[in-house]
């Protein structure tokens, strides 16, 4: 017997106790210190016969909660049988539709949006695209028979193009409705063109929610996400939230940086006020993706996205790492997402527990990301990078895609993580931050001390609630 490499644990010295997680089991227990103590000295199988009753019972809630482990090896087997599981799951097929690149906005730290001529660049799906991702989408849900279809539509400026919108929507939702599935659809927006009637129109389709972007107070909003004239749009925005709420789920994200992390408490409060206030599922805040200026350290550097004077087509760099997983990988931005999380949590609004982070969408094969143009991504982030695409929906490849294709299938960068107890919650991190920041995919994208700072927030939640 031994104890489990994914064992952690945060002292409640002001109770006596002891909070123990068990990141593959998701055990969490609130345990004397005797019992935790326990764990550091494990009996041998001779022993155990010895031990009194209170021990004997203390050490089965152990065993029985994945604390303890028979063999050294039955981790690491454990660990490959999850990440294995997790990446041929069938019971759910994600599908992330990017219905354009264009975007009406002009975000100073986004290349895409209303900048130059960007939008005469950008792709945007057709009616017929979109018919033949329809046709891909039924052909892989006859292959998976997934219990559950996730549809996330996201761009650039999804509602841009609400003629795909509704179309896949409504083609999908009857495929489900035939094959007695369950079908969500989430919107990731950045609202200005949000009304009832999209709601209203999606809503028995499946709507689930809608994410929508407020990058700090008003004033900071405004000055982070302006149209190309320089209006701001926090005002615009708020009426549009107002006439939905009620009608479905509202997430609100929000992109920070240095000069912009401190105004979101004044954002919070605000949002606290709103009469939807308790209509909010969810509020995660993540930083700027941004490449570093001249002689300066980006805080996330941004993969570039103009190269010979003509701009690439990539996706939405407010939902980079949107998954459940924050891009980063900066001291800085840890201490300052913890921070925001804290603060979120202060004000009784709903929020992400900073544990929870992985594996992202990327470790799951059947998570799939669509361009507009039909071509094939392992996850949004890489929509930047048409090198980096793995096929596209009429079944034509090239030999670069089936390399980078077979690069996705191996990938695994919690392989270089040893023995770090976050792994099943983590995953080694966003790639797609590894492979920009790095120019190696497999390379972990560490963020251990945010999340080591939010254990200790959870373990001070659970024993509150106990
Ligand atoms: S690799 Fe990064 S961008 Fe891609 S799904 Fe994971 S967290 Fe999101
Ligand atoms: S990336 Fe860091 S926190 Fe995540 S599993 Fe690897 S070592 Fe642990």
């Amino acid at each position: 017997m031994q104890p489990s490499m994914f064992n952690l644990r945060v002292p409640l010295p002001e109770r006596g106790e002891v909070f123990l997680m068990n990141t593959m089991s998701d055990a969490q227990l609130v345990v004397s210190a005797d019992v935790a103590g326990l764990l550091d000295n494990l009996p041998s199988p001779d022993e155990v016969g010895r031990l009194g009753a209170d021990e004997r019972a203390a050490l089965t809630t152990l065993i029985d909660h994945g604390f303890v482990v028979a063999r050294p090896d039955a981790d690491r087997e454990r660990l490959e049988r999850f990440f294995r599981m997790t990446r041929e799951d069938t019971s759910e097929m994600r599908v992330t539709l990017l219905t354009t690149l264009q975007c009406n906005f002009a975000c100073g730290y986004c290349f895409q949006g209303d900048h130059g001529d960007y939008n005469k660049y950008a792709h945007k799906m057709s009616l017929e695209t979109a018919a033949r991702v329809g046709d891909w989408v039924e052909a892989r849900l006859d292959e998976l028979e997934p219990e559950k279809l996730a549809l996330t539509f996201f761009g650039g400026e999804p509602l841009l193009n609400l003629p795909v919108m509704y179309y896949l929507s409504e083609r999908l939702h009857a495929a489900g409705e035939r094959r007695d599935l369950w079908m969500l659809i989430n919107v990731i927006t950045n609202g200005l063109l949000l009304t009832p009637e999209v709601v209203d129109r999606l809503e028995p389709l499946g709507l689930n929610g809608v994410k929508i972007t407020l990058d700090g107070d008003r004033a900071t909003h405004d000055r982070m996400r302006p149209l190309r004239g320089g209006q701001g749009t926090f005002d615009r925005i708020l009426a549009n939230i107002r006439r939905v709420a009620g009608r479905c789920r509202i997430s609100i994200g929000g992109n920070f940086d240095a000069s912009s992390v401190q105004s979101y408490p004044a954002l919070l409060d605000f949002l606290k006020e709103q009469e939807f206030a308790d209509q909010i599922a969810r509020i995660n805040f993540k930083p700027v993706i941004t490449p570093a200026a001249p002689g300066k350290t980006a805080v996330i550097p941004l993969t570039a996205l103009k190269r010979d004077g003509t701009p690439l087509q990539s996706t939405c760099m407010t939902s980079a790492g949107a998954g459940s997983s924050p891009c980063d990988t900066c001291h800085f931005v840890d201490e300052q997402m913890e921070f925001l999380r804290r603060e979120t949590r202060r004000r009784g609004l709903p929020t992400l527990d900073g544990v929870h982070m992985g594996p992202c969408e990327i470790h799951r094969r059947h998570a799939y990301t669509i361009g507009p143009d039909g071509a094939l991504y392992a996850c949004p982030g890489f929509t930047g990078d048409a090198g980096m695409s793995t096929g596209h929906i009429d079944g034509r490849t090239d030999p670069r895609q089936e390399r980078t294709a077979r690069r996705f299938d191996a990938l695994a960068p919690w392989r270089k993580c040893g023995d770090c107890s976050f792994i099943p919650v983590c995953g080694g991190g966003c790639s797609f931050a590894s492979h920009t920041e790095l120019g190696d995919m497999d390379t972990p994208a560490c963020h251990k001390s945010s999340m080591e700072s939010a254990l200790v927030s959870l373990a001070h939640d659970v024993a509150g609630a106990t």
